[in-house]
């Protein structure tokens, strides 16, 4: 008889199959071959490329590689479902399937399931108001654009990254509607001097009219209304006043940020459940000085390779990275011939120098199909992404108890 029995193999679960998710998952599969099984969960069985919905809004084509081909010949296997409980206690997943309803077991879990639309409280916003915060939301949105007149007027509300880009977008590619980016700030704040000149010298271009310090109070049908009570034309209104994180971690009883995020400690692993690590928009480091880390692909690509790094290193008993990054510049497309490139410090502060215009585009659109890239490459050679300012840690040596205080 043989005295060698087989080791159960450690299940590792990763939620989402986003920029962050998938990153995670390659980069840990290959690496982890033989002494784990990891899964990939996704509701759906191709990957979104959600930093060109504003592309597929206007009726350009984007590409939306199948998961199985990002994954292929690394080991790890997809499971097409919903996510719809995590219990810590027994450490299992609730997922609904095609076939039925799931009950996944892991001993490590990345939560990465991201972020999505959601209503604010403004009358009107759920039923008349586009977005496009998910591939549905941007197809319906094309879909109504593509039913438009010469004239109508289209309403941009918000004119944070995404409104600027939609906006912008719209106008391009439709000069014959009226775009109007209404916000209730003003346009570029976010902006370095020479940023914020740019950005408003291609809303003129573009002949976008940009209506500042404009709160909106209502959306109708075929109107909206302003807080201080003005009536405007908006055939078509999409609201891009921010996105909502997923509320699994939060309906799941797991600890949150205020605002719904998983709650993670400076290692990226849950706060209470150290099994569960967290990477991309649905998450957030809970400290204030870590609030700069915000929902984007920029943060979701470092935050699920980090996260995969300490699955791995929790897995072979090594010592944990404490999660280091820094912004350097935010990219911003206006159109397909214009792009924005913001030099920004390591705190996402601007800073004064930018590219504008075509260089602009093409930086943006480079940076773009990197994204993509990185996960093929990461696929082929298992660690080998990285991210600037990795080795600066944001919160050095915090640990789940001395956090809890932050919790929402
Ligand atoms: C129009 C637009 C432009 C943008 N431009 C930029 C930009 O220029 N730069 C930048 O940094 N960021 C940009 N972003 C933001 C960026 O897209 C997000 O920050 C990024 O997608 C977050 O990645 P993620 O992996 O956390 O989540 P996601 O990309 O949201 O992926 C989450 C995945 O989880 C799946 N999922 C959700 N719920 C469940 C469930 N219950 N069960 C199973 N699967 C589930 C989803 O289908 C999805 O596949 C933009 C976003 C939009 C909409």
């Amino acid at each position: 008889m043989t005295d060698v029995l087989e080791a159960r193999r450690v299940r590792v679960l990763v939620l989402g199959g986003g920029y962050a998710g998938v990153l995670a998952t390659v980069r840990m599969a290959k690496r982890l071959a033989g002494r784990a099984e990891v899964t990939l969960v996704n509701d759906r069985p191709d990957f979104v490329q959600r930093i060109r919905l504003h592309q597929l809004a206007v009726g350009q084509r984007v590409a939306a590689p199948s998961l199985d081909h990002l994954l292929r010949k690394t080991g790890a296997t997809l499971l097409v479902g919903r996510a719809t409980e995590i219990d810590p206690g027994d450490r299992t997943v609730s997922v609904a399937t095609a076939e039925g309803q799931l009950s996944v077991s892991y001993d490590y879990l990345v939560y990465a399931l991201g972020s999505g639309s959601g209503a604010p409280p403004i009358a009107g916003i759920a039923e008349h108001a586009h977005h496009v915060a998910t591939e549905e939301g941007a197809r319906r949105l094309a879909s109504r654009l593509g039913q438009c007149r010469e004239g109508d007027h289209v309403t941009v509300v918000g004119a944070g990254l995404t409104g600027v880009e939609l906006s912008t977008e719209i106008a391009e590619a439709r000069p014959d509607l009226r775009v109007t980016l209404l916000t209730s700030g003003s346009l570029g704040s976010d902006l370095s001097a020479a940023g914020a000149a740019a950005l408003a010298r291609a809303m003129t271009a573009l002949s976008v009219t940009v209506r500042e310090h404009t709160a909106l109070a209502s959306a109708a049908r075929t109107s909206i209304r302003t807080a201080d009570g003005e009536e405007l034309d908006s055939h078509v209104t999409a609201w891009c006043g921010g996105f909502f994180p997923n509320a699994l971690a939060r309906s799941s009883g797991l600890p949150t940020l205020a605002d719904g995020r998983l709650a993670l400690d400076g290692h990226l692993r849950s706060i209470g459940a150290p099994e569960i690590f967290g990477a991309g928009d649905g998450v957030g480091l809970a400290a204030d000085e870590a609030r700069y880390v915000r929902m984007g692909c920029v943060t979701a690509l470092p935050l699920g390779a980090a996260a995969a790094d300490n699955v791995i290193a929790t897995i072979e008993g090594a010592a944990l990275e404490p999660f280091g990054f820094g912004f350097f510049a935010r990219c911003i497309s206006l159109g397909r011939r214009r792009g924005l490139i913001q030099r920004v410090s390591s705190d996402d502060q601007p800073m004064e120098s930018v590219i504008t215009g075509r260089l602009g585009a093409k930086i943006k659109e480079g940076v773009c199909r990197f994204t993509l890239a990185a996960l093929a490459m990461e696929r082929l050679f298992p660690g080998t992404y990285s991210w600037p300012k990795r080795h600066i840690p944001i919160l050095p040596g915090s640990t789940s108890s001395e956090l809890a205080a932050n919790i929402g």
